[in-house]
């Protein structure tokens, strides 16, 4: 985590200008823009610096402006051909995809009017559930994130011990506003040696929405109260790990999770519905 956010340099808007390359199957490459890291084109294509370097061959993590890169397709996305004749409207009801999000995720192209025949486009892969709740950090607010589901833990309450990741994380200053992904029943709130200050939310009966970390609660929020979706339930933090108020043991974030209560409690892989919301 500290690693990578040293080599996020400078925040800077990223434009993404794709082109197919042949024989790469559905890779992609990617012209370096100004003020563009590996860590920051990491994030947007769903990968990780070290990864963007094997891919590419490189041994340093310098980069210069105009260099290309091949890029992997994002996890989120399916890659299809414009067919002639087609919109970005017909195409989004051919695929049952609201148009804005179809827009959304296609931020490379100069003007979704302007599309034509064998034309690679992103349609967003639609999740089995939950389609329509929102993120909980509203956009312009938090650093793209990639899926970091199941990745390996080492933090443990009981001394170092491996564990597997059981949310994504979603950077954002500290302060930065947590909304309700979906309404539902506040079912858990206060510390958690690794979660910090935390709150988990029952949506139906079977599925629970954890949020970790926040550096305070929204007023009202306890155990019993109903929420709604989009409503401000705390502010993103770096509480956890350690006893009650232990903080800054990492980078300010939102950890996300989604636990399935039967036949056992145990977390899914919450990434394509943390993409889907963000579009
Ligand atoms: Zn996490």
């Amino acid at each position: 985590m500290n690693q990578r956010m040293k080599q996020f340099v400078c925040g800077a808007a990223l434009t993404a200008f794709l082109t197919v390359t042949p024989g790469l199957g559905s890779a992609a490459t990617y012209t370096v823009q100004n003020g563009d890291n590996l860590w920051l084109i990491g994030t947007k294509y769903s990968t990780t610096a070290d990864q963007l370097k094997k891919l590419n061959g490189l041994r340093s993590d310098s980069l210069f402006i105009g260099q290309k890169l091949i890029v992997p397709d994002p996890p989120e996305f399916m890659m299809t051909a414009v067919r002639y004749g087609d919109t970005l409207w017909k195409i989004a009801q051919r695929q049952g995809v609201p148009i804005t999000k179809l827009i959304a995720a296609n931020t490379q192209l100069a003007n979704p009017n302007n599309i034509w025949p064998g034309l690679e486009i992103r349609i967003p892969k639609i999740p089995g559930a939950y389609l329509n709740g929102v993120l909980p950090l509203a956009k312009g607010t938090y650093t793209p994130f990639y899926n970091n589901y199941a990745e390996a833990r080492a933090w443990s309450a009981e001394g170092p011990a491996v564990r597997a990741h059981e949310g994504v994380d979603v950077f954002a200053a500290k302060g930065t506003p947590v909304y309700s992904a979906l309404g539902g029943t506040v079912v858990k709130a206060g510390w958690n040696e690794y979660g910090g200050w935390r709150l988990t939310i029952r949506v139906d009966d079977s599925t629970e929405f954890y949020y970790a970390h926040l550096s305070k609660y929204a007023a009202g929020m306890k155990e019993g109260v109903q929420v709604t979706a989009g409503q401000l339930i705390g502010y993103v933090g770096s509480t956890g790990y350690g006893p009650e108020g232990t903080e800054g043991q990492f980078v300010p974030h939102l950890h996300f999770g989604i636990y399935k209560r039967t036949p056992t409690y145990k977390p899914i892989d919450p990434y394509l519905i943390l993409k889907w919301w963000s579009l």
